[in-house]
Order: structure tokens, then C-alpha cells, then sequence
């Protein structure tokens, strides 16, 4: 078949798997061109949320900067003879190729991770394959956890806290700059996000491993966040999201005193803002986004997903890294981002932006760019009229 983008909203409900092969192809050029990154220390690398955005970079450094087995845990629809599957499907399938060329061990679980199953499944993997585990990095970003003790299934709205706010905000399909309103979250709809979002499901991941013993001595564990500046604060630091990710520096503290059973640590790292599935669907922040890659283009320091990921492991997770923590002892990887010169500029634009000189003052393009290259559109180099089989020729 012909794969085409077929764009509903935030989501593109196609993927082209050879896209989705250059994507993940790149990403492990870039890290072999940068050379080694580290010194042998992470043997073996567990990642949930392995198939897209932050966990699939992360992957691509441990194993090709790094050299490092990884185990990773998505939750990817398969394809069938007409339809495509999701693009971390076919990012995991390229990923596992790619590795196994590299005669480096990459196996991939598909299913739940916030089930007590997926656990078991991953710490049986880890005993029959790896022996144990020098780095778990915590990537999952879903809409919904159904709890494993309770059974209840939570969802998360992206809310602001209180009253109604209204705010500029962009229309991505349309290009059009508009004012919506987002009403303030309930209590229950706060404690779902939290639910969903926040740290707990981090925290029995770490238990069950420390339990199974197949954490290694100085075994590292990483979860990522945001925090942004005074333009989002009030759809995400400070409205449902905000408050999951406060429960996510609470479980990094309660993490991090029981990997002192094996001398390991755990932090949570701040990144930058990104286009990725899971940022699409926030109110406003495409906008930021948007103004915010103009900006760091114009200065000469943007980074996309990759070079983000990299500079983390390079400079913040490697044996020996000066750590540049905030002091609530977050790894701060938003530095560029919060710098004086970038913020200084994109609020200074934020008042002015319209529809009509959003081209000139955000960069949509970009942000269009890198959110149908997710899906595997937009590579140079991929024949996009070429029939392509969505199986890839498995049987599944
Ligand atoms: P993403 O949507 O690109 O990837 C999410 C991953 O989670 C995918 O691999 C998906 O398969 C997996 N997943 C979702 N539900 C699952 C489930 N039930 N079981 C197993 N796997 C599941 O997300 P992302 O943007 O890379 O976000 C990852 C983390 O980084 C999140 O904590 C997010 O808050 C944080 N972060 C994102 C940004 C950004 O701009 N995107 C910025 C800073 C921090």
C-alpha cells in the first residue's frame, strides 16, 4: 500500500515504516558520529517507554554511545496486511534490526507496563538474558494506568488547577493563533493525572526489581520532566500535570533511599520542551514550541530529541559527571532552553504572535516537521510513493 499521513487532531493514525527506519536510523548515526559516551558502565539498560520520544533516544545512546544491552517495554498496535501499525511499532522492529547488526542484544516487550504482568515478564527477560541492570530509565507517557492493585482505571486531563483560564494557544492544522478557555480540573480529575502520571508506577517498577535482585551495585534510574517558564506554568507546572510530576520528585527521593541497598541512585531529570506524541496533545504548549524552536534556531542552540538525549547521558549520567542539579536535586537539562537570551525573546514575541506573523516570529513549520517525522514522514531519501507491505512481511 501507499502510506500516506492521515492527521486527526494531534494524532497521525498512519506510520510509514520505512520512515519510521530512517527516523531511528538517523538518531543512531548522530550518536556514532559523537563518538563513545561512556566507559563500559551501562552494561545492560532497561527502558520503559522505549519506542518513541525520550525513551527511544535513550535507547539509541545507551546501545550505539554506549554500547550497552537494552531491554526495552512499549505499548505499540501492530499492523495488519491494510493497516499500519503505530509508529513505535516500527521504530522498535528497526531498533531491534539495527542492534542486532551491531551484534549488540535488544529485545523488546510490547503490553502494559503498568501491569504487575508486564514486571514479571520483563524480570524473568532480565534473570534468563542480561543477569543485571545498570540503568532504568523511566519514559512512559500515557493517558490512561489501569492500577494494578485496584483495578481502577485512571485518565489523565491536561487541566489547569482552579478557575477557568483563558489563554493564546495555537490551532496546529489550521496554523491559526487563537484564545481558548480550559476549565480548571476537578479534585478527581488532579488525583487521575497523579494517578497516571505521577510516580508511584516508577516506584513499584523499582521495588520489583530491587525485590527480584537484578539491579546491579550503582544501579542509576532516571524519570524525566517539565517545568518550563511563566508561559506554561499555568497548563502544566502548575495545573494536573505540575502535580503528577511533583509525585514524581516525591518517588525519586523514595526511590533513590532504597537503591542504597545496592549503593544506586535515582533522579529525575528536567528536559527540554520537545514535539513528541505525548506533547502534541497539551493545550498552548504547541505554540511555546513553536516560538521557542524559531528562537533557539535563530541563536545557533537548538537541539532536538537526540542531541538532548545524548547531552544527558555525555555530561549528566556517565560515571564521573559533575551534576547540575536544581535544589530539589532535579538534573537540569532545560538550561539552554531557560537561558536569559532564549526566554527574554519568546516572551517578548508571545504578546505579539498572530495568525498571521506566526511564520515569521514561531516556527510551525518545524513544529509540522518534526511531528510527521514521529510518524516516519519527511525524510529525504524515502520513496513516499513506493508501495510499501505494513507487515513488513511478518506473520503476525
Ligand atoms: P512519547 O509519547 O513519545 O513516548 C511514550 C512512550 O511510552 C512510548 O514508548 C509508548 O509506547 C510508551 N507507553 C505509553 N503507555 C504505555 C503503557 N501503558 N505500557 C507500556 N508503554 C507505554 O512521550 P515523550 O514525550 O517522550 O515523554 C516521555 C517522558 O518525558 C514523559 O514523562 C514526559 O512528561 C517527559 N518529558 C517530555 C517532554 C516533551 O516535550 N515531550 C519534555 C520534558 C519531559
Amino acid at each position: 500500500m501507499i502510506v500516506e499521513p492521515r492527521i486527526r487532531g494531534f494524532i497521525c493514525t498512519t506510520a510509514h515504516p520505512t520512515g519510521c527506519k530512517a527516523n531511528v536510523e538517523s538518531q543512531i548515526e548522530y550518536v556514532r558520529a559523537q563518538g563513545p559516551v561512556s566507559d563500559g558502565e551501562f552494561k545492560n539498560v532497561l527502558v520503559l517507554g522505549c519506542s518513541g520520544g525520550y525513551g527511544l533516544a535513550c535507547r539509541v545512546v545507551s546501545a550505539f554511545g554506549c554500547g550497552a544491552n537494552t531491554l526495552g517495554v512499549s505499548f505499540e498496535k501492530q499492523p495488519t496486511e491494510t493497516k499500519t501499525a503505530t509508529a513505535g511499532w516500527y521504530n522498535n522492529v528497526a531498533f531491534e534490526e539495527a542492534a542486532a547488526t551491531a551484534g549488540l542484544y535488544a529485545k523488546t516487550l510490547d503490553g502494559d507496563a503498568f501491569a504487575d504482568e508486564m514486571r514479571a515478564r520483563v524480570i524473568d527477560t532480565i534473570k534468563a538474558d542480561l543477569g543485571k541492570i545498570d540503568l532504568v530509565v523511566y519514559s512512559l507517557a500515557s493517558p490512561v494506568r489501569q492500577h494494578p492493585k485496584t483495578g481502577e482505571l485512571h485518565r489523565s486531563a491536561i487541566k489547569p488547577l482552579g478557575q477557568t483560564l483563558h489563554i493564546k494557544s495555537v490551532n496546529v492544522d489550521k496554523g491559526e493563533v487563537t484564545e481558548v478557555d480550559l476549565d480548571g480540573a476537578t479534585e478527581q480529575e488532579t488525583a487521575d493525572t497523579v494517578a497516571v502520571m505521577g510516580g508511584e508506577d516508577w516506584e513499584f517498577w523499582m521495588e520489583a526489581l530491587l525485590d527480584a535482585d537484578v539491579l546491579a551495585d550503582g544501579c542509576q534510574t532516571v524519570a524525566f520532566t517539565y517545568i518550563g517558564t511563566e508561559l506554561t506554568w499555568p497548563i502544566y507546572w502548575e495545573g494536573t500535570l505540575g502535580q503528577a510530576k511533583l509525585d514524581l520528585d516525591r518517588a525519586s527521593r523514595a526511590i533513590d533511599e532504597k537503591l542504597s541497598a545496592v549503593s544506586g541512585s535515582a533522579r529525575v531529570a528536567v528536559l527540554k520542551a520537545i514535539v513528541s506524541q505525548a506533547s502534541s496533545a497539551i493545550p498552548v504548549v504547541p505554540l511555546y514550541v513553536a516560538l521557542l524552536f524559531k528562537v533557539m534556531k535563530e541563536q545557533g542552540i537548538h537541539e532536538d530529541i537526540i542531541s538532548h538525549i545524548h547531552r544527558l547521558f555525555a555530561t549528566q549520567l556517565k560515571a564521573g559527571s559533575q551534576l547540575r542539579l536544581d535544589e530539589d536535586g532535579r538534573i537540569r537539562m532545560d538550561d539552554m532552553e531557560l537561558s536569559d537570551p532564549v526566554q527574554d525573546e519568546v516572551q517578548r514575541r508571545w504578546p505579539l504572535v498572530d495568525s498571521a506573523n506566526l511564520a515569521e516570529l514561531g516556527d510551525l513549520a518545524g513544529y509540522r516537521e518534526d511531528f510527521l517525522k514521529i510518524f516516519g514522514f519527511g525524510f529525504a531519501g524515502v520513496d513516499y510513493e513506493a508501495d510499501v507491505d505494513p507487515t513488513l512481511g511478518r506473520t503476525l
